[in-house]
């Protein structure tokens, strides 16, 4: 059972959050910015943040053209291009909280590699150029075929490349350490291992792991960033689990390319990680098998990312898989984030959908904009 001293010190707060990924850390973080006295608690069900913020590709991205195209085509220019603008606008607050340095900032740029299926894409740069002008105020898009070659990619494959200089990496492990370190400096409390069962009025319940009892946490405000795994906490939440499979290949001397690349709506990513590969995507290749909360892999999607990463992006070249992982992302139907007050008054924040690292910071300020 729980001591006097634990009931007394450990178990009241103003604010507990649930869920320590870049969303639930961000919020603690801009709370705590805006209002010092507050004392807050992030409960982590995992060792380590157990989602998608510490399993990425570490994109600071804010879409592609083609990506662009088929949310405009999905949601209309609008909400589109609004989407865009808060992606960039989280960014330069990432930026703005974490010091480059501190997340292995480097602005290499963003490239998106167009196959013959997409290539009328190409016909619409100056479109998607001129409706992102108020976000960049220049040109966010410019045609970089003569790349192609240079970067040692298969050119029968790969008939243009679009280029954007506003689109950089992040080393993803340094980041969410900084911003965990970050956080404690500011003086939240972070428990990890701490699964959250269910919530009431003011209360979060955790179920303790080696006594047999419940740990009811007080809070005149709870927060849920759950991401993909809202629903077991919310039903009413509509957010769907979508796996991520990633490898990472062991060091190339000489590796052709610097760069965040994007391919085939985004589906499919690789970046260079010093002279390293990392890889990813595929997911579009089992859609219903992919919506899974399970950290596994399909092997089907590895396949093709292996022979993707050998007919396309390194043709030619002899390679080592060092590594591979998974992470779950969460996706609304429209693609946008979603910020509700549920029944039992948590304020439910879902779901950075693929961009999260972009985004989060941003969204941050608007769950804060709900509490009075
Ligand atoms: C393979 C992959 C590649 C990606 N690449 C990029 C990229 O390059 N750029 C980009 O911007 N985005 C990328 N994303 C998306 C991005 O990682 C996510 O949008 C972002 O991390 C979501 O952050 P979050 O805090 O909302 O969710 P999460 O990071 O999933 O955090 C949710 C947290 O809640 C915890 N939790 C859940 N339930 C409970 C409970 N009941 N009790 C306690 N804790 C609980 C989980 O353990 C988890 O730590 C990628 C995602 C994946 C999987």
């Amino acid at each position: 059972m729980l001591s006097f001293w634990e009931k007394n010190s450990f178990l009241d707060y103003d604010i507990v959050i649930v869920g320590s990924g870049i969303l639930g850390l961000s919020t603690a973080c801009e709370i705590k910015e805006r209002f010092p006295k507050k004392d807050i608690l992030v409960l982590e069900r995992g060792i380590f943040p157990t989602g998608a913020s510490t399993k990425n590709a570490g994109f600071l991205c804010f879409g592609s053209l083609t990506e662009i195209l088929a949310d405009i085509a999905l949601k209309g220019e609008e909400n589109a291009i609004k989407l865009v603008e808060k992606r960039w606008l989280g960014i330069n607050l990432l930026k703005q909280r974490i010091d480059e340095n501190k997340m292995g900032y480097l602005s290499y740029g963003g490239y998106e590699l167009i196959d013959e299926k997409a290539g009328s894409a190409i016909e619409k740069i100056e479109y998607v150029n001129s409706l992102l002008q108020g976000i960049f105020g220049v040109n966010a898009f410019e045609l970089r075929n003569e790349d192609i070659r240079k970067f040692g990619f298969n050119s029968d494959k790969i008939r243009s490349m679009v280029f954007s200089p506003f689109e950089a990496q992040i080393d993803t492990g340094l980041m969410m350490k900084t911003l965990i370190k970050y956080a404690q400096f500011l003086g939240i409390q972070i428990i990890n291992g701490a699964e959250v069962k269910d919530f009431k009025k003011s209360q979060v319940i955790v179920k303790h792991q080696y006594m047999d009892e419940e740990v009811i946490f007080k809070a005149e405000t709870v927060i849920a960033c759950t991401n993909a795994f809202t629903r077991k906490l919310f039903p009413e939440m509509i957010v769907t689990p979508g796996r991520g499979q990633v490898i990472v290949i062991k060091p190339i001397t000489g590796l052709k390319f610097k760069g965040i690349f994007h391919y085939d709506e985004g589906y499919y990513y690789f970046r260079n990680y010093g002279e390293r590969v990392i890889f990813g995507g595929g997911r579009n290749l089992d859609f219903k098998g992919e919506e899974t909360e399970e950290f596994a892999f399909n092997q089907s999607i590895i396949d093709d990312l292996v022979s993707k990463l050998e007919s396309m992006i390194l043709p030619g070249t002899n390679y080592e898989i060092e590594d591979m992982w998974t992470g779950i992302m969460g996706f609304t139907v429209d693609k946008l984030p979603d910020i509700k007050v549920t029944d039992n008054d948590v304020i439910a924040a879902i779901s950075c959908n693929g961009m999260g690292i972009a985004l989060s910071s941003y969204i941050a300020k608007e769950i804060v904009n709900f509490i009075s």
